[in-house]
């Protein structure tokens, strides 16, 4: 014998009943998979009690506090009193005003860069955001408007996203300063900066950024702290520092995640 459909309204009134168990379960298995799957260090990809890295790569990230160079975040090895700068801050003064970065680009930050860039690993922008949001405080207490260094369209498509962008939008969530991320356009695209000599890289990307006419108001005014990944040279954030202040931005400061520190040329 066949079942009779049951009425429409106690039919309707079960998949609601249904829906809300689905929620429950729903929840229920993702607890259980939290339990059963545990967190994996960002880097060496060991489990880890809590989320981010694990003790191991923890002790070899070499993150950056003072005392620095007040203007460009290079480590001093001793404290040579406030105010004084570095001699690169003073040999070649950029465009921007400050730069603060998280840690030391070596071993562990260089495996933490490239699988966020290349490796499509976006969960690791929330530690890695969450740590260049304390390296940048102080500038971040001052900021409007956070400015991802932007892609070229073409190398945006094949790589699917920008991972400045990806730190950017983890920052905005700390520290609250809006993400304004159409504004800075990248206008011709450029050779990748590594294997270059300085004067190279700074002709390199040498009017490679532009703020966009219809986007100018988003800048004009505005005290702007730029993203980017790692800082090498500087040339890139440097030509970006220069395009916003052209833009009238109020003053560009750059957080990264990472900066190459020459060790052989800290003071001694
Ligand atoms: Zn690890």
């Amino acid at each position: 014998m066949d079942a009779e459909a049951p009425p429409r309204s106690i039919s309707t009134h079960l998949r609601g009943a249904f829906g809300a168990c689905r929620g429950v379960w729903r929840h229920a298995a993702r607890m259980a998979l939290e339990i059963a799957l545990p967190t994996l260090c960002l880097a060496c990809r060991e489990p880890v009690d809590g989320d981010g890295v694990c003790a191991g790569c923890w002790a070899k990230l070499s993150f950056i506090g003072p005392p620095y160079c007040p203007r460009l975040g290079i480590p001093f090895v001793y404290d040579p009193g406030p105010d004084l700068l570095s001699m690169e801050a003073i040999a070649n003064p950029p465009a921007y005003a400050r730069a603060r970065a998280a840690v030391h680009y070596d071993d562990v930050a260089r495996t933490l860069v490239h699988a966020l860039k290349y490796q499509d690993r976006t969960d690791l922008a929330p530690a890695m955001g969450r740590w260049m949001a304390r390296a940048g405080r102080e500038l971040l207490a001052e900021a409007d408007a956070l400015v991802p260094v932007p892609l070229h369209w073409r190398r945006g498509w094949s790589r699917r996203y920008n991972q400045s962008g990806a730190l950017a939008r983890a920052i905005e969530r700390q520290s609250g300063v809006r993400l304004t991320s159409e504004a800075l356009r990248r206008v011709r695209p450029t050779q990748q900066q590594i294997g270059l000599s300085r004067t190279e890289r700074a002709s390199n990307v040498q009017g490679a950024f532009k703020v966009a006419t219809q986007r100018q108001s988003d800048i004009a005014g505005r005290r702007v702290v730029l993203v980017d990944d790692v800082l090498t040279s500087g040339a890139t954030v440097d030509a970006c520092a220069r395009a916003l202040l052209r833009a009238k931005a109020a003053s560009v400061d750059v957080l990264v995640f990472a900066r190459v520190v020459d060790t052989h040329r800290a003071p001694i």
